[in-house]
């Protein structure tokens, strides 16, 4: 598996290939300067699928797309500036186009990306997972109960990393 992780203020960290037959105690994130220990107790289910998140041990997970959120933000602010472009130069079926062509451009993208299981607590991102019906989607209420209230202090790693 591959892991986009976060500390437990949702702070990236960094990236990491796992696998998650070994089970490792620790990981080195890519680049070499930081080492993040591995909880597996409880994470994976007899068929080896993700149950609980190996970096904070939290026992909600959920899935989303993979979408990458600036192209997605980009795409919608673009499509909501030539809307307003066009319907102001009475170019209301050239909007209603736009809008339309938007909204399939976003399906298309959706079909094509991929699922991945991100950590309620942490937000850590688990990509080349198995997910299936078992996995649920964003919960808000779920989520409140992982809102962060205040940021809590971890140990920092000063200096450059010395490692490529
Ligand atoms: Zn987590």
């Amino acid at each position: 598996m591959r892991l986009a992780v976060n500390d437990i203020n949702r702070e990236p960290l960094g990236t990491a290939s796992v696998d998650e037959s070994a089970r490792p105690s620790s990981i080195t994130l890519d680049g070499g300067c930081r080492t993040i220990l591995l909880q597996w107790e409880g994470a994976l289910d007899e068929q080896g699928r993700l149950r609980r998140c190996p970096v904070c041990g939290c026992r909600e997970i959920f899935r989303r797309q993979d979408f990458p959120q600036r192209l997605g933000l980009m795409l919608v602010i673009g499509t909501i500036i030539a809307a307003v472009v066009l319907i102001a130069l009475w170019q209301v079926i050239w909007a209603m186009g736009v809008l339309l062509a938007a909204v399939v451009i976003d399906r298309i993208i959706c079909v094509f990306t991929r699922e991945c299981l991100v950590c309620y607590r942490c937000r850590t991102e688990f990509r080349d997972v198995t997910i299936d019906g078992s996995h649920e989607a964003w919960d808000l209420a779920t989520g409140e109960k992982y809102r962060p209230i205040r940021r809590i202090e971890t140990p920092r790693q000063d200096g450059p990393c010395t490692q490529a």
